[in-house]
């Protein structure tokens, strides 16, 4: 797990209310809609000032999204900041160690760590090798950050 993830500041998906799986057609069908809702040279008269600028936030906002998710790279980029976030939110990490902060398991050939629950949290010899992982214990819903051994 990378570190860029811990703060994922704005769903560009929700935003244009579109889904990760839409493709590039959707997204900008969705998007003209909204730019037109909420564009400022199109407002309705007699719109309040908290509403206009409601309106204009979404507006920039939309147009943001428009321009992360119509290019591919910088797409892609979000999407794995989004994957990594949503890891994150699904299995609170409770702590970050190391692998030399784990037990090695001979017998089962693969590196453990006590979990405050009483469970254990196992990671295999080639994940370990790999790149930081996250585990989850295998008795209760938390997780730890494993890093690297440098
Ligand atoms: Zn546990």
């Amino acid at each position: 797990m990378r570190n860029m993830a811990n703060d994922l500041q704005k769903n560009w998906y929700s935003i244009l209310d579109a889904a990760p799986t839409d493709g590039l057609q959707e997204l900008k069908q969705k998007y003209q809609r909204l730019v037109l809702m909420f564009h400022p040279d199109k407002q309705k008269p007699g719109l309040s000032e908290e509403e206009a600028d409601l309106h204009l936030q979404r507006f920039i906002d939309v147009d943001q999204a428009w321009k992360v998710l119509s290019n591919e790279e910088s797409r892609r980029k979000f999407d794995l900041q989004l994957r990594a976030h949503e890891l994150k939110q699904r299995w609170p990490v409770d702590a970050c160690v190391t692998v030399e902060d784990m037990n090695w398991d001979s017998g089962n050939e693969c590196y453990s760590y006590s979990c405050r629950c009483g469970g254990e949290f196992h990671l295999e010899k080639e994940e370990a090798e790999e790149e930081d992982s996250v585990v989850c214990c295998d008795t209760c819903s938390l997780s730890i950050e494993v890093k690297r051994s440098t």
